[in-house]
């Protein structure tokens, strides 16, 4: 069987110890081993520092970007080879696949295209110029330099491909060297991903590493020229703050973690137009199946006016019932496994409790069996619909994040401010997303529901043709949210590249600042 090679100070490494399986959720077959047993995570980190960190900061950001755009095309190149190895890795479908390969094929090649922006060698100026004083003898200025250290990218299991491209793309294109370690379970086709492109050669020596496996100790060699972006649960994010050298070298440390997400029906006399609802139907049932649910920007909680429950409840369980459960080698398949046993079984624990306070309309709450695959094999789960019968008294439906093809319809008044508390409870959310085309109904609720999402999706009928759902984090827009999110954010443009630099207020003569401005 095959056992996944890591990158590490310019070689591979296959260790030969401490072997973990990882198998094919449709079939429950073995299908590659993992473990970094044998890698000298100190090493690891210098060589960034010492070889891929002066590499990466001696271009330019164009030059940087050139990089970027050499490592789309490798993934878009090898695109069917990479949604196979995700197919039998992950269990996904060919569009959901396609979500993940081409997501980091479409942002490396964004952030490619945004540093011709620049025109700078490796600071960047944010920002005008303020005078300080009574005269310009006095000014002050904003810069960005990278920091000197590594980004170290840990990713989470249901974006393997898309979770090392976005990070990454980010990160060389400020100047740092990466060190990348996908999720076990599906870090089959992470680390072919990486391999292509290391053996196409487009990228400094020691600008990219791949750990596949446990980080070992390397955490506690960063430095606070270092840089972390973890993606993946709460829990785990916590055990990695505590770390020492984390808590005390104050490495950066940007989290993405867990988020119960909401899609709003709006409320009020005809507010909402047949496009619009159309529109709502639509996107609500994507998010409950694409990727079996395993997003974190899904939608769990569905707010419908009280009023309109029922109506709602039968169309999205007539959407519902047209969807294929099974292998997604078979083409007629419209969704396929959970990633792992152990999210089929946090799943069924998941439905369980949160059917304690909620009446489940659709589905059952346990495993199935999938089309095209052996009678009680596979990490199947149907697409399952929940109703509790008010918002507080179902606190489970705020506080658990089911991650599979689930979602909860919560009734509510039809005003933006009771959507707002409910939506708050969940305590920060990456995703709100609302449908109305009345426009003083959803000023009042963005307003209101602001402060707790990091993105405000607006359906209406405008957008209804070209729409591309809630939960496609885009590069040209921030990714993150506050509270039990992590209060992370990646992605947005030159937003997402500052996360790997170090902002200076630089002060002296304005014609001073300004001379030195032109020469970064
Ligand atoms: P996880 O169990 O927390 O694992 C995430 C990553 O952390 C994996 O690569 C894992 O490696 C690694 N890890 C675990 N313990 C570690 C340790 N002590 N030191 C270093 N690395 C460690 O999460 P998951 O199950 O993969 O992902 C699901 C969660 O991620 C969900 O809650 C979902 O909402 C969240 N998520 C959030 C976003 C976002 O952008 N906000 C995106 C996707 C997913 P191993 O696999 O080797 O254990």
């Amino acid at each position: 069987m095959k056992i996944l090679k890591s990158y590490v100070n310019g070689k591979w490494h296959r260790a030969d110890q401490g072997l973990v399986p990882t198998f094919n959720p449709s079939t429950e077959e073995a299908i590659a081993q993992v473990s970094s047993s044998g890698i000298d995570f100190g090493a690891v980190l210098r060589h960034a520092h010492q070889a891929g960190g002066p590499a990466l900061r001696s271009l330019t950001f164009a030059e940087r970007g050139a990089l970027l755009k050499d490592m789309s095309k490798i993934l878009r190149g090898n695109r069917e080879e990479l949604l196979d190895l995700s197919r039998q890795c992950s269990g996904t479908t060919l569009s959901d696949g396609a979500f993940d390969i081409d997501g980091a094929g479409g942002t490396l090649a964004y952030y490619a295209h945004l540093s011709k922006s620049s025109t700078s060698n490796t600071g960047l100026l944010e920002g005008e110029g303020v005078q300080l004083a009574r005269t310009e003898a006095v000014w002050g200025q904003h810069l960005l330099f990278p920091f000197q250290g590594a980004a170290v990218h840990i990713n989470a299991f249901n974006f393997p491909v898309w979770g090392f491209g976005e990070k990454a793309a980010c990160a060389l294109l400020a100047g740092m060297p990466v060190i990348t370690k996908p999720a076990t379970a599906t870090a089959l086709v992470a680390e072919r991903a990486v391999e292509l492109i290391i053996e196409a050669g487009v990228l400094p020596e020691g600008s990219l590493q791949l750990i596949c496996g446990s980080t070992g100790n390397l955490l506690e060699h960063l430095g606070p020229q270092d840089v972390i972006a973890f993606t993946g649960s709460a829990d785990t994010a916590m055990t990695l703050r505590s770390v020492v050298a984390v808590s005390s070298a104050n490495p950066r440390f940007n989290v993405e973690a867990d988020s119960l997400n909401a899609a709003i029906f709006g409320g009020g006399e005809g507010a909402v137009g047949d496009q619009t609802r159309d529109l709502f139907l639509r996107d609500v049932l994507r998010e409950i199946t694409q990727k079996a649910g395993q997003k974190c920007t899904a939608v769990r909680r569905i707010l419908v006016p009280a009023d309109q429950m029922d109506e709602v409840e039968r169309a999205l369980v007539a959407g519902l019932e047209t969807v294929l459960t099974g292998n997604p080698i078979d083409p007629s398949v419209h969704m396929g496994p959970l990633a792992t046993a152990d999210q089929l079984d946090a799943a069924i624990r998941g439905v369980d409790s949160l059917s304690q306070s909620c009446r489940i309309v659709y589905g059952t709450g346990k495993r199935s069996d999938g089309l095209g695959s052996p009678v009680g094999k596979g990490y199947f789960f149907a697409p399952t619909l929940l109703a509790c019968s008010d918002a507080d008294s179902a606190p489970e439906v705020h506080h658990r994040e089911v991650f599979g093809p689930v979602a909860t319809l919560v009734p509510y008044d039809g005003t933006p401010a009771e959507a707002a508390r409910i939506v708050s409870l969940a305590g920060g959310t990456l995703v709100t997303s609302l449908y109305s085309d009345d426009l003083d109904w959803s000023r009042q609720l963005i307003q209101s529901v602001g402060p707790s999402t990091g993105r405000i999706y607006v359906g209406s009928e405008g957008m209804a043709n070209e729409a591309p759902g809630s939960g496609a984090a885009l590069p040209q827009l921030m990714h993150g949210g506050p509270g039990r999110c992590g209060g992370g954010a990646e992605l947005g443009g030159w937003r997402g590249v500052k996360l790997y630099m170090q902002r200076i207020a630089l002060q002296g003569h304005r014609s001073v600042v300004e001379a030195l401005n032109e020469s970064t």
